[in-house]
């Protein structure tokens, strides 16, 4: 996609063609260009390339496997299936690549507390284990509806050290848990670094954040081409804000031949606050500093959204997406909560791993397509996370 390599996004104000950009108070369009600057500096300088590699192999585990889904594969009797597997990072999920990266930015920042969002709760714990590891005081801010349906992962960043804030505001998941990381950073933005969990936010977050997820997509390059001796026909990440489907399809991108597809939630079907899928029947507007796909009403106000998943359970997704999507580079579709439950006992009961319940939406339009495609078609599936904390909630929806 030679047009898509001329054009460089975002430019230097963070826009992705008419998306992106820094819609944020007064009082942090500072600290956005400090962190802005301070990246650009630890992109130029080899020795923070080196601990980043360092951490991401000897803590987190990478580099992670692309693996031969064999019996996956035979029953859809179609498309050869790799799973890239994130599942198996430290903290099982690949939110870790991101805060690594940011923690280390903190630092160099001179920085001593962190803040975050999260939404599963993944990228809390992700945050909270890095705080640790670095000796970071560390506040993180959840939604309380998500507090209750990921007691598990609540219970894990406390261990970690971590204070977790249940946020009660609202529909009381992520986009109220962000609003509360925003207002503590602008009250304590001297001290504190906010990692952001996704391609989402202010400039230079949506950047930064693929960035530091883009190991995923130039592993699965190397590996594929070591296994296959050539590119893949196909890849396929769920959704969110968008980092998991980033860091896999950026290093493709500009190989025409590669073609990708981004899984939204589908919910419980599209009807206004019965799903996430903002590519469907979302429309063009800014929050949460920046400009993108939306679920709104026609008077701007956010619909409520709902996903079996929390980790896609929210009503914005990341600019870079919303350019892709015009672009047509990427194609977008979802999968319902009910394909989701589907894939995920699929790849459980055949190849004997337990996806995240995110992960199973991208799976789920793989059961869709492979028996279409033909066997000599290669596809990757990016297996963001593992399913341990989606065990019990599973297991109540199924009655087992
Ligand atoms: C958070 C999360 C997601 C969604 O976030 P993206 O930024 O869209 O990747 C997907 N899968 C898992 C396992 C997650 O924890």
């Amino acid at each position: 996609m030679s047009s898509i390599a001329a054009k460089k996004v975002p430019d230097a104000f963070g826009h992705f063609g008419r998306y992106g950009g820094r819609y944020v108070p007064e009082t942090l369009m500072h600290p956005l260009q400090q962190l802005e600057d301070e990246y650009a500096r630890a992109q130029q300088d080899p020795e923070f390339q080196r601990d980043y590699d360092y951490y991401l192999k000897e803590f987190c585990g990478r580099p992670t496997p692309l693996y031969f889904a064999e019996r996956l594969t035979r029953e859809l009797g179609g498309a050869k299936i790799y799973l890239k597997r994130e599942d198996l990072l430290h903290t099982g999920a690949h939110k870790i690549n991101n805060c690594v990266g940011q923690i280390l930015l903190a630092k160099r920042m001179g920085k001593t507390r962190i803040i975050a969002e999260t939404g599963a709760g993944q990228h809390g714990v992700a945050t909270a284990t890095v705080a640790a590891m670095f000796g970071f005081e560390c506040v993180v801010y959840m939604g309380a509806v998500d507090c209750e349906r990921q007691e598990l992962n609540v219970f894990r960043m406390k261990m970690l050290g971590a204070e977790v804030v249940p946020v009660k505001a609202g529909q009381q998941t992520l986009k109220e848990a962000i609003n509360e990381a925003m207002r503590d950073w602008v009250t304590n933005v001297r001290t504190t670094h906010y990692i952001l969990g996704t391609a989402y936010g202010a400039h230079p977050y949506p950047l930064m954040v693929r960035n530091f997820q883009r190991v995923i997509g130039d592993e699965a390059r190397q590996q594929i081409l070591e296994k296959e001796k050539r590119l893949p026909d196909l890849l396929v990440a769920c959704v969110g804000g968008g980092s998991n489907a980033l860091g896999l399809f950026y290093p493709f991108i500009e190989d025409e031949s590669v073609r990708m597809v981004g899984v939204e939630a589908g919910g419980k079907g599209i009807r206004a606050g019965k799903h996430a899928a903002r590519f469907q029947g979302g429309s063009l507007g800014v929050l949460q500093g920046t400009r993108s796909y939306l679920l709104q009403d026609k008077s701007g106000q956010i619909q409520l959204t709902h996903s079996i998943s929390a980790g896609l359970d929210y009503a914005a997704v990341g600019p870079e997406h919303a350019w892709l999507r015009d672009q047509k580079r990427v194609d977008y579709t979802y999968a319902t909560d009910k394909h989701a439950l589907e894939a995920f006992m699929k790849l459980a009961r055949l190849e004997g791993i337990i996806p995240a319940l995110e992960s199973a939406h991208a799976i789920a339009e793989v059961i869709v397509r492979a028996p279409k495609l033909g066997k000599d078609c290669l596809v990757i599936i990016n297996l963001s996370g593992r399913g341990d904390k989606d065990v019990s909630q599973v297991a109540t929806k199924l009655n087992l």
